[in-house]
């Protein structure tokens, strides 16, 4: 319980049940449906020197669990007790992202600042505005800038895949890191000709590329695919890029029995809330069915979703629904979730919703 008369936004604030019986502490929200998100069991004295002491843990914990990237998550909010804060790495730049009133206060911004400078001695850091969550928190509007040095292009790898970053262009905070080991896993199974569907600035195109004979790439936006082709000829591959409607091409395609090897499907997030869940899954198991349809016998199905809202078991049940209305019998390779620099909390469900199965 918290009494929220006189608290100001972003506070500090002690946490206690309905007894009395004192929670935690947690950091305060005045507009946010989630008023309160806790930051410690304890007592919190000096918030400023807890975040320092987070941001080391964070950065200790990617130590442990990254392999051939210098590219990743370097804080995840919640997942590493810093609730309202992200931090990426790309190579020699890191962009960071305020989601909350507490954040966003200009002592917890120069600490952040200041721990992230001192450990890892990046070239630059970024600011990242989301302007509708700054709307949401009630935050004055700020534009994405740089906070600290100069430069704001890099190239970043990931499994040995190189991509060129714009810290200041770009949608979320850039690449979709919580996908690196998925590409991987992607390309490990890929073979012959492959169709990468929702392909961005070809995350998953370029692993690909260095197993199949061809790969296609589609997606709706134009300023992704110039830098998936950037990417592509940074690397030395060849790879169609096709813009268009993903629904309309892949009922084309479906339509003039086109086949492939390896299918990626990574949609965007179409579980926005509870409420559409329904609608979602009606739209991801269009899509998976038309991708069934064009597997070729003995084919890779690579499929994801990052829905929250979709839980893996919804998933399951609805690519097991596509199968049965073609009649064909599906595998299930793997079930993978996000790269392990976007940790999953325990007890805190929201921090696992990127799904990946490799069916076949
Ligand atoms: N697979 C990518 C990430 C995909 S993000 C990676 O690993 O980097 C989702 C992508 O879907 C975005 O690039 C967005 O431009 C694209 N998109 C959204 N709606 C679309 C549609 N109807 N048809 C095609 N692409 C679409």
């Amino acid at each position: 319980m918290v009494s929220s008369g006189a608290v100001p936004p972003g506070a500090v604030v002690d946490v206690a049940d309905e007894r009395g019986k004192f929670l935690g502490t947690a950091l305060y929200s005045s507009s946010s449906q989630i008023a309160i998100r806790m930051i410690s069991p304890g007592k919190v004295e000096d918030l400023p020197g807890l975040v320092r002491k987070r941001i080391q843990a964070a950065i200790a914990y990617r130590e442990q669990v990254l392999r051939e990237t210098d590219a990743y998550r370097v804080v995840f909010s919640e997942s590493d007790f810093l609730p309202g804060l992200i931090v990426d790495r790309y190579n020699d730049l890191l962009a960071f992202q305020v989601l909350t009133q507490a954040m966003d206060s200009e002592p917890l911004r120069q600490t952040v600042l200041s721990e992230l400078g001192d450990r890892l001695k990046p070239a630059a850091i970024v600011e990242r505005v989301d302007p509708r969550v700054r709307e949401l928190e009630q935050l004055p509007a700020r534009a994405s800038s740089l906070a600290l040095g100069e430069k704001s292009n890099t190239v970043f790898s990931m499994n040995g895949v190189r991509f060129h970053f714009d810290a200041l262009l770009g949608q979320k905070t850039g690449a979709f890191l919580d996908q690196r080991e998925n590409y991987a896993a992607a390309q490990r199974y890929a073979r012959g000709e492959a169709l990468d569907v929702f392909c961005y600035q070809g995350g998953f195109s370029l692993h690909l590329a260095q197993q199949c004979s061809k790969v296609s790439g589609v997606d709706s936006s134009r300023s992704a695919l110039e830098v998936a082709e950037r990417n592509a000829a940074l690397n030395g591959h060849e790879v169609e890029w096709i813009e268009a409607n993903a629904f309309d091409l892949l009922r084309d395609y479906a339509d003039a029995g086109r086949q492939y090897d390896t299918i990626v499907l990574d949609p965007p997030a179409f579980a926005r809330s509870k409420r559409n869940l329904e609608t979602a899954l009606r739209g991801y198991k269009e899509l998976n069915l038309r991708a069934l349809k064009m597997l070729r016998p003995g084919g890779v199905l690579i499929t994801c979703s990052c829905s929250y809202h979709v839980s893996q078991a919804d998933f399951a049940q609805m690519l097991s629904e596509a199968a049965g209305d073609l009649r064909k019998p599906l595998r299930v390779v793997e079930r993978r979730g996000q790269s392990p620099d976007h940790p999953v909390l325990l007890g805190v469900p929201e921090t696992a919703y990127l799904k990946c199965f490799v069916v076949s």
